[in-house]
């Protein structure tokens, strides 16, 4: 039996290895393969963000020819302010993310920052205007330090320090044997999906953008450590031009205009309570939340008795 088990238990690590292997690879083949597909135009200059505000004017665009992906999209996140994209799966909000930071080039329409199509200026400046807090933050197999660094590497040891208090992670760092000179990474320590969000919220700070985007993990955050990462992303918003993806519905009643997409399409806007009154899709997807939240609440762990 043990000869059996040995050798399972080995193919089951290392194909979980290779298949992580293998998405990381796919990431990187679709970031080459975008940064060939759009150009920066002839003479292009480079952006100059004032206030920091961002619009989607009838915006349609599709990976391919063949399929539309987003229909006429149209919205305008005034400088400072938060939207919110909400719906189900496959939707195209992530799309949106990535049309803003110009992976792919609209089809129609046109993206706008304070006043200049995205198409028409430098890719590396809008990139340079815009942070990115992603679901699942990848680390370099590097220092901790490092890691936080990337967002401006040329920042002094002074304001990382500050960065990594103001994403609430100094503390943690602190604890980890080597302090900021920690190897972490798929070589190094393993940081929690909290963890590794708050790394991303570090790097912004230090990036310090006009225009953030948000894409909040699909997977409730367990811990209660996890779940206080919203007072960091919130300080990270501040005053920033922020889009954010939400997938819990509790964290966006503030924000100042809410997009529900459905295939490709803006189905309903508004504030929450608007939405809420409305009785649409969000109402909808607001009490399923409220009911799946408190199945959760209610249910019992016996397992936790016995041990
Ligand atoms: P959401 O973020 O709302 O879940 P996405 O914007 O990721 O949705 O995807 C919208 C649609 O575009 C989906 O049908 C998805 O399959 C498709 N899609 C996403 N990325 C690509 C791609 N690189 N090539 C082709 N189709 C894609
Ligand atoms: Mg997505």
């Amino acid at each position: 039996i043990m000869q059996l088990y040995v050798p399972l238990n080995w193919f089951g690590t290392y194909y979980r290895a290779i298949q992580k292997n293998f998405v990381d690879m796919e990431n990187m083949f679709d970031l080459l393969r975008e940064t060939h597909e759009v150009v920066d135009a002839p003479g292009a200059g480079p952006l100059i963000v004032n206030r920091g505000q961002v619009e989607f004017s009838n915006v349609t665009f599709g990976y391919t020819p063949e399929r539309i992906i987003l229909k006429n999209v149209s919205f305008i996140v005034p400088a400072g302010k938060t939207v919110a994209l909400v719906g189900p799966s496959g939707a195209g909000k992530s799309t949106i993310m990535r049309l803003l930071f110009r992976f792919y080039d609209v089809d129609e329409g046109a993206i706008i920052i304070d006043g200049q199509h995205i198409k028409t200026v430098k890719q590396d400046s809008l990139r340079k205007a815009i942070g990115v807090v992603p679901q699942d933050t990848v680390l370099f197999n590097n220092s901790i330090k490092y890691n936080i660094q990337y967002g401006n590497i040329d920042a002094p040891e002074a304001d990382i320090i500050a960065a990594a208090k103001y994403a609430d992670i100094h503390e943690r760092i602190l604890t980890f044997p080597d302090g900021y000179e920690t190897q972490v990474g798929e070589r190094g320590l393993r940081l929690s999906g909290g963890e590794k969000q708050r790394v991303a919220i570090a790097r912004t700070m230090l990036k310090a953008p006009k225009i953030v985007l948000l894409d909040e993990a699909t997977s409730a955050l367990d811990t209660q450590t996890e779940r206080n990462i919203q007072s960091a992303l919130n300080r990270v918003c501040a005053n920033r031009t922020t889009i954010i993806i939400a997938h819990r519905l509790s964290t966006i009643i503030h924000a100042d205009e809410i997009l529900v997409m459905k295939e490709g399409e803006i189905v309903e806007r508004g504030r929450h309570e608007d939405l809420i009154s409305h009785g649409g899709m969000y109402h909808d997807m607001w009490e399923a939340q409220l009911r799946n939240d408190q199945e959760l609440a209610e249910e019992v762990k016996p397992e936790t008795d016995i041990n």
